[in-house]
């Protein structure tokens, strides 16, 4: 027979009520992952963790062989990073393991070394409390088109740098339409068209911000458009407004004060809290960039940049007028923080909105997406056209056709043409950077004007 003393008895009774704690105490303590997301881009492959409250972390590497290990203290819902897509990233395989009790231990196994990076997000609109690891490539992969541009070309025709940028991407969705149509998928469309397209336009070289499904934090675009020595910054977006009615194509330029329009206003806030969003460790929050916008607007250069811009835009906005309704008839202005470069004219073209239902299922198709870019290039062409930059190879073409020609036949002399165009022979030589006085029937001489 068995009978337990009362010491015996308390003490089953603590064991029990401890547990009992344990089970309503711990859940309400331990942070649960809700979510995992990874974003593979050129440089580095990010991960962000939906958590349900902010978290405490570590992160190191190991080599041989090479491995990066994330501790969360006292994290529960590791499910979703097994699950993790692992193609495009340096990761070769994911394991987990509960650590002291309560705490979680994850384990990358790379298959190139990665510098880790790491930081802790606040909610906002789209999302709750995240944590983002940055894995950056220490042996960079090489991507096409970002050799850095000459600051002087020999030949003085130098093709004009159009920096081509599809705006969101990665964790920033942007505007998202009926049928869940993402902003971010719509622009890069769009944008790979753009580029294409100019690649083809002899004089003009195309640079991507982005090429892929990865967010890239506002001030760096800018700066990625001024490694590329950009002569014209595009930001490409297809927003959505508060209600379904509004539709048609617009264009902006930086503003020096407020804002031409409520929606302009509204716009430039939203895409102004993209850092936010896509994830930038110490994002500026708006009372800050508003300070930065302030900054830049007192440099002089700024004037003749953002006439340059307003000029380009309206050119632009003119030709995608041909295929859709403006929203406005002319370029609005307001505070966008990726149109602040000092020295870049920079446009942001609204190519639609995404929440008017007609302009979504547009904007999703690829002939529609075509068209939109043939127009874009079309706008950029012809402001250039008639304002190339000097040293460029359209600046060069202009000149030529603005100078007079003369197809030498049997018996002309240099001194004799010269003469009869009462030119020098020094500036026909200089012309046609002839280096003897010898000529064959047929040739083709530029004649300067004097
Ligand atoms: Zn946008």
């Amino acid at each position: 027979m068995m009978v337990l003393s009362s010491s015996k008895n308390r003490y089953w009774q603590m064991l029990f009520s401890i547990l009992l704690l344990c089970l309503l105490v711990l859940p309400a303590h331990a942070v649960t992952i809700k979510n995992v997301r990874i974003w593979p881009a050129p440089d580095h492959t990010r991960l962000v963790f939906d958590l349900d409250k902010p978290i405490r972390h570590q992160l190191f590497t190991l080599d041989k062989p090479d491995r990066l290990v994330i501790d969360l203290d006292d994290t529960r819902g590791q499910d979703s990073i097994e699950k993790l897509p692992l193609k495009d990233t340096p990761i070769s395989r994911v394991r987990t393991a509960v650590k002291s009790g309560s705490d979680l231990r994850v384990v990358f196994d790379l298959n190139s070394k990665i510098q880790p990076r790491s930081f802790l997000l606040k909610p906002n609109k789209q999302y709750g409390h995240r944590l983002v690891v940055d894995l950056v490539y220490k042996e960079k992969k090489t991507v096409k088109n970002t050799a850095p541009i000459p600051r002087v070309d020999p030949t003085g025709q130098r093709d004009i740098v159009v920096a081509i940028d599809a705006g969101h991407g990665g964790e920033d969705p942007g505007a998202i339409g009926p049928g869940r149509v993402r902003e971010k998928t719509v622009v890069l469309a769009i944008a790979r068209k753009v580029e294409r397209m100019l690649n083809a336009e002899k004089g003009f070289k195309p640079a991507m911000i982005r090429t892929g499904d990865y967010y890239v934090g506002l001030r760096a675009r800018t700066e990625r458009a001024r490694k590329h020595r950009a002569d014209l910054f595009i930001s490409i977006h297809a927003d959505a407004f508060k209600d379904s009615r509004p539709r048609g194509s617009s264009v902006f330029a930086l503003s020096q004060r407020g804002a031409t329009s409520e929606t302009a206003r509204w716009l430039a806030n939203s895409e102004n809290s993209a850092d936010l969003i896509g994830g930038v460790n110490g994002a500026l929050t708006l009372d800050d960039k508003d300070k930065v916008l302030a900054g830049v607007l007192l440099d002089l250069t700024m004037t003749a940049t953002l006439s340059d811009s307003l000029k380009v835009g309206q050119s632009v906005l003119r030709s995608m007028g041909q295929i859709n309704k403006l929203h406005k008839r002319d370029v609005e202005q307001a505070g966008f923080m990726v149109l602040k470069s000092p020295d870049i004219p920079s446009i942001l073209i609204e190519t639609g909105f995404i929440s008017n239902p007609r302009e979504a299922k547009n904007l999703q198709s690829s002939a529609y997406q075509e068209k939109m870019a043939r127009q874009i290039v079309a706008g950029i062409k012809r402001y250039f056209g008639s304002n190339p930059p000097p040293g460029t190879w359209l600046a060069h073409q202009k000149k030529r056709l603005s100078q007079g020609s003369y197809v030498v036949s049997r018996g002309d002399t240099l001194s004799g043409i010269a003469q009869k165009n009462k030119i020098s022979v020094a500036s026909l030589r200089k012309a046609n950077n002839l280096r003897s006085d010898a000529l064959r029937v047929g040739q083709r001489l530029t004649i300067p004007r004097s």
